[in-house]
């Protein structure tokens, strides 16, 4: 099969001046995605060097061989500048200008100029660095999670090999006319592939754009803002895959709630700023008492719930005991106050509730109701429910 390699050119061209639109408008759309904007010029200043390559002969050298793999240089050496940017760190514009700079110091050199076996090998050594060291990048920053960073970092490393492997496949098989060029399947099969990865790279990083900001709304949506707990709905969703799971395994799961006393008071006497502050230094102790396998949520107002997975229920009445220490013992220590605080709590187990999450929580709610009734800075477990009066009675 042969490929009329002018016409490959200019389509590759045209491609990479289409995605660099599409990165440009979505860059428009979300300035603060920086990134968008590195990623959108390259391929916009790279779009040149096809088009450049298609008019050898035609144009000046300095044109068609020098400006047209500067600009390709450039394009991949702003693509790591955005990679760099995406993974939250700053990039040297040394570092970005250095490589234009290496094809201009070579070239420099009549003899090195003149033969372009040796252009290659500079051009491609610049090239497959620059694409190799955006694929490290995105490696540092795999442990994100985002489902597009595999194929980003496959498809970068395929491009970042081709080029490296033209370093030796240019001493086997030397070019040095512009005939031989036009009609070289190597070369053609270079353009192929470099077409197809600014094709492929273009929406890859679309996105990866778009999953990063879609994993932050659903983070602000499932943490409560003030105390960095679980949000209700998203405790609610992740508490009943704890249940599941436990249930599956039978294995033990506790439900803990928590309430704080007379929290109405503190914000009376210290007002509702103060109050915040409580609520904020309450789910941050009760966190770190319960330890990291818990599911700590933010019910409402001054009540938070606690799921522990896979936790015999001795246990997590010690843990429970140790959250409400941890409160207890040590005065809270405010702006311009300090204040003693107590929370009561009530605990039901699964083993002997169910593994249902609202009966659960029924169930929890009347132990809390016991845990006020009996004097506050206490708990109480679910086995007492029926000795519970109606919360109304209170
Ligand atoms: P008890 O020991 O019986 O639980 O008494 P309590 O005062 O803690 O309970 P009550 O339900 O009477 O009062 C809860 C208060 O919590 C009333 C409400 O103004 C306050 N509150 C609810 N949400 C917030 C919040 O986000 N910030 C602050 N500062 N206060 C809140
Ligand atoms: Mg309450
Ligand atoms: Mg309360």
């Amino acid at each position: 099969m042969s490929f009329h390699l002018p016409t490959l050119l200019m389509v590759s061209g045209i491609v990479a001046f289409t995605t660099g639109l599409l990165l440009a408008i979505s860059w428009l759309q979300n300035q603060s995605e920086r990134c968008l904007y590195f990623w959108a010029m390259g391929n916009i200043v790279g779009s040149a060097a096809p088009l450049l390559f298609v008019l050898r002969g035609k144009i000046p050298d300095l044109l068609s061989i020098h400006l047209a793999n500067i600009t390709m240089i450039l394009c991949l050496g702003l693509s790591w500048a955005g990679i760099r940017v995406f993974q939250g760190r700053t990039f040297g514009w040394v570092a970005l200008a250095a490589g234009p700079a290496a094809w201009i110091v070579f070239n420099l050199v009549p003899a090195f100029e003149a033969s372009m076996t040796a252009r290659t090998i500079i051009g491609s050594t610049i090239i497959s660095t620059y694409v190799l060291a955006g694929v490290y990048e995105h490696w540092l920053g795999r442990s994100e999670r985002l489902i597009s960073y595999w194929p980003t970092i496959i498809v970068g490393t395929i491009f970042g090999i081709v080029y490296a492997a033209r370093i030796p496949l240019a001493l086997v098989h030397k070019i040095d006319n512009q005939r031989d060029f036009f009609n070289s399947p190597a070369v053609a099969g270079t353009i192929w592939i470099a077409l197809i990865f600014t094709l492929a790279i273009s929406f890859l990083r679309l996105a990866l754009v778009r999953e990063r900001a879609e994993a932050a709304i659903r983070k602000v949506a499932s943490t409560d803002q003030l105390t960095r707990a679980a949000s209700r709905q998203a405790f609610f969703d992740d508490g009943s895959a704890s249940l599941e799971r436990c249930a599956a395994q039978s294995r033990e799961c506790t439900i803990l709630l928590f309430d704080l006393d007379h929290f109405k008071t503190i914000n009376d006497r210290w007002g509702h700023a103060a109050g915040d502050q409580v609520l904020q230094e309450f789910a941050l102790r009760t966190k770190a008492a319960l330890g990291p396998r818990t599911l700590f949520g933010r019910l409402g107002g001054e009540e938070f719930v606690a799921v522990l997975p896979y936790i015999e229920s001795k246990d997590a009445f010690f843990l429970a005991e140790n959250a409400r220490e941890a409160i207890a013992l040590k005065p809270f220590r405010l702006d311009d106050c300090e204040v003693g605080v107590t929370v009561s709590i009530g605990i039901a187990f699964a083993h002997r509730s169910g593994y249902d999450l609202e009966r659960l929580l029924r169930h929890a709610d009347k132990a809390l109701y016991c845990a006020k009734h009996n004097g506050r800075n206490r708990i109480e477990c679910a086995d007492v429910e029926e000795r519970a009066q109606p919360r109304a009675a209170a």
